[in-house]
């Protein structure tokens, strides 16, 4: 039985895959094309988010919103997984039948309760790349009682440019952790340089660190990590396809245990990566035993145990 620490929502391409699937063949075929493979690893994440087929906004409708929950929970059966900490934004714009994060989380535990074996809890989304109106809009619906009790932590995405975004609003967010014993996820280690993420993880002090990847290269940082008991969350197939880290070539997951660290398998976002978690581990080519410690790792460091 699997636990995924890091999946993105994804609802616009779940919906895809309900209403026309070929559209995602056709997205898919992005990661061969030469005008995507001369990118840099931020600059194809962009390209694919700018990329990505949106559907109509007639099918945005409640009865197609409970399918996406359906397929979501199909997948984990399909796959064998028991639990997934899913990161979901606050702000369900496009869907209209969906009132808030609260009405989601109805939606997902009417859907759950049909599988009593399994689990999803909400991380909720902190984009510091967006403006910072959107990000103070952001903040105001996070400290909704009804939010807060819909969720179990957040998880806060960043470039380089974001930085000044990030010194702003961090101390409101740490109170999510002191005052309300919710869990902060980091991305880090994709696209950030070490001497940037540095300065991040001693302010924050993250519980987790979504990819983490080139984070290992800085003996400071990993010492840092190791003390701090901070949980790598890796995603092999994501880092591949936008080129963080050859994984045939440097196993992280082997660098990371091999340093003491604690470290996660992960899909992140599966559909947009054509992924799935058998796909995952056959990337980071792993033996039964360091699976097996993974594994452990995932229901040790799940937002299930705060
Ligand atoms: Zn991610």
């Amino acid at each position: 039985m699997y636990y995924i620490l890091h999946q993105h929502y994804e609802s616009v391409l779940r919906l895809v895959k309900i209403v026309n699937p070929n559209k995602l063949d056709e997205f898919h075929s992005i990661f061969n094309s030469s005008s995507f493979l001369k990118l840099n690893p931020q600059s194809k994440l962009k390209f694919l988010q700018k990329s990505l087929p949106i559907p109509d906004s007639k099918y945005f409708t409640l009865e197609n919103f409970i399918k996406v929950v359906e397929q979501t929970v199909e997948e984990m059966v399909q796959q064998n997984i028991s639990h997934i900490d899913l990161r979901i934004s606050l702000h369900l714009e496009r869907w209209k039948d969906i009132f808030d994060i609260c009405h989601a989380r109805n939606i997902y535990d009417k859907v759950l309760a049909r599988h009593i074996d399994k689990t999803i809890f909400f991380i909720a989304a902190i984009d510091m790349k967006k403006s910072e109106a959107e990000i103070e809009k952001s903040i105001g619906a996070l400290f909704k009682k009804k939010t807060l009790e819909s969720i179990v932590g957040i998880d806060i995405t960043m470039y380089k440019e974001d930085v000044y975004k990030f010194n702003k609003y961090y101390k409101t967010l740490l109170s999510l952790r002191n005052e309300h014993k919710k869990k902060i996820i980091m991305h880090l280690g994709e696209f950030t340089t070490n001497d940037i993420n540095f300065e991040i993880i001693r302010k924050i002090k993250p519980d987790r660190i979504a990819h983490g990847i080139t984070l290992l290269d800085s003996p400071k940082l990993c010492e840092f990590i190791k003390h701090n008991n901070i949980c790598l969350d890796m995603c092999p197939v994501s880092n591949k396809v936008l080129g963080v880290v050859d994984w045939e070539k440097h196993n992280p997951i082997k660098k990371a245990t091999d340093l003491g660290i604690s470290v996660t398998i992960n899909t992140d976002d599966p559909i947009m990566f054509d992924t799935n978690i058998n796909k995952e581990i056959k990337t980071a080519n792993l033996s039964q035993q360091q699976l097996n410690l993974l594994i452990e790792n995932s229901k040790k460091y799940s937002a299930e145990n705060i």
